[in-house]
């Protein structure tokens, strides 16, 4: 499936849900008896005609919060319309339109067992409190994931394509620390803005955890997510700090071309942002089950780690575009950011990067094998990399493992 067929199965999405129970909400605002009257208003706005308005379950949705498909909730319509005319005759008095939709609800077709009435205003004030993150005003974690299954179970019935965007503010600690926590939720807040700005009316921003946002693209592959996802790390770094731009990272990854469960989404596009992170943060990094984009390759570059009081040498035994392995006879701590150069003994050229041990083992021999993973990468230094990397592939060198 992709974006071709999107627009070419016989059911089609509710390409206006949204918007449909905004415009529902505004109109009953102006007039909270006009149910009756909100097909035809609706239906004046002239939604696209190509498109299923999803006029009927949008409404209902708005009255009872259910999720009923198009056709049912027609039917259900029409039931209710017919059971306040019976409503009417037998109480000799006109009955409202929601009366006679909750006599159906708990009567006719009891999908409610214990329902509670509630005011419009009342609903969507505590609905803010529990979905709304105060800070950022931007949904929450708990309102992204229901979002995320909700899109994700549209995606699957109507066969769209959805992307999942994973963004984290780089080195937000540093700015905390350097200008306080009171400048690092203005930046948070600044950084919410942008997300809102340059997001469509259908895509859901949330604040998932203290500098990390989540946005799902609904009816969106991954060229387009991509797009509107690098649109936002422009827009973001125009936020300065004492002269300096905010940057961000992300992770993307798309349904269905590169992710089938719903439990793999967020998994996926929280490694690309790990590789993002690791490969020189601002930038978005689309996650990839595509094999060469993740292989190890072996490599017999020198390598030497600066040390505070030496210089150790080596010879890397693998690379990817994220980390690499080499063996040393001195032990190295455990995350620890050291500066590495690395140099190809064939070209002699060099390059700088600092790596970050993460995982040794002690060989028989006495000497240690460690793997890295590359962090602070400059611009500079990651082209290097792709392009030993794209040269390894090219020179078809056995990879080795799948590291992402
Ligand atoms: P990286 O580039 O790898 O993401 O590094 P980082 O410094 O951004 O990430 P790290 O996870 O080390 O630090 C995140 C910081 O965000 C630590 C925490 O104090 C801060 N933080 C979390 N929530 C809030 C908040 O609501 N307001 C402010 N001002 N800071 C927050
Ligand atoms: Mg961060
Ligand atoms: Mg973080």
């Amino acid at each position: 499936m992709n974006s071709k067929t999107t627009n070419s199965q016989t059911h089609k999405p509710p390409l206006h849900g949204r918007r449909i129970e905004e415009i529902i909400l505004g109109l009953l605002e102006e007039d909270p008896s006009c149910e009756e009257g909100l097909i035809q208003k609706l239906e004046a706005l002239h939604f696209p005609s190509n498109e299923d308005t999803y006029i009927y379950s949008s409404i209902l949705k708005v009255f009872t919060s259910l999720e009923i498909e198009e056709t049912e909730a027609k039917n259900i319509w029409e039931e209710i319309i017919k059971n306040k005319e019976k409503l009417s005759i037998c109480l000799q008095r006109p009955v409202s339109f929601r009366v006679a939709l909750l006599d159906y609800f708990t009567f006719q077709n009891q999908k409610f067992r214990n329902p509670k009435i509630i005011e419009f205003q009342v609903y969507s004030d505590t609905e803010k409190l529990i979905l709304v993150d105060d800070l950022t005003k931007l949904y929450n974690r708990r309102h992204f994931e229901t979002a995320l299954l909700r899109e994700y179970k549209q995606s699957i019935r109507y066969q769209l394509n959805l992307s999942l965007l994973v963004i984290d503010i780089d080195d937000f600690k540093k700015i905390n620390d350097t200008y306080g926590h009171t400048m690092g939720d203005e930046i948070l807040k600044e950084v919410a803005k942008k997300i809102v700005t340059n997001l469509r009316m259908e895509d859901t921003a949330c604040r998932i955890g203290g500098e990390e946002f989540a946005i799902i693209f609904p009816q969106s592959n991954e060229v387009q997510a991509l797009k509107a996802a690098k649109k936002l790390l422009e827009a973001c770094r125009s936020i300065q700090i004492s002269g300096k731009p905010v940057t961000i990272s992300g992770g993307l990854v798309s349904f269905p071309d590169k992710v089938n469960r719903m439990e793999d989404i967020y998994d996926f596009a929280d490694r690309a942002l790990y590789t993002a992170k690791n490969s020189g943060k601002n930038q978005i990094v689309v996650y990839s089950n595509e094999k060469r984009n993740s292989f190890r390759f072996e490599t017999n570059l020198d390598l030497y780690c600066i040390l505070p009081n030496k210089t150790i040498r080596s010879i890397s035994r693998n690379i990817s575009i994220t980390g690499i392995a080499f063996e040393t006879e001195d032990d190295l701590t455990l995350h620890e950011s050291i500066p590495v150069i690395l140099r190809e003994s064939e070209s002699s050229e060099e390059f700088q990067v600092k790596i970050k041990v993460v995982r040794k083992e002690k060989l028989e021999h006495g000497m240690f094998q460690m793997g890295a993973t590359f962090t602070e990468l400059s611009e500079e230094s990651q082209s290097k990399l792709k392009e030993l990397y794209l040269l390894h592939q090219y020179k078809a060198k056995s990879p080795i493992g799948v590291v992402s």
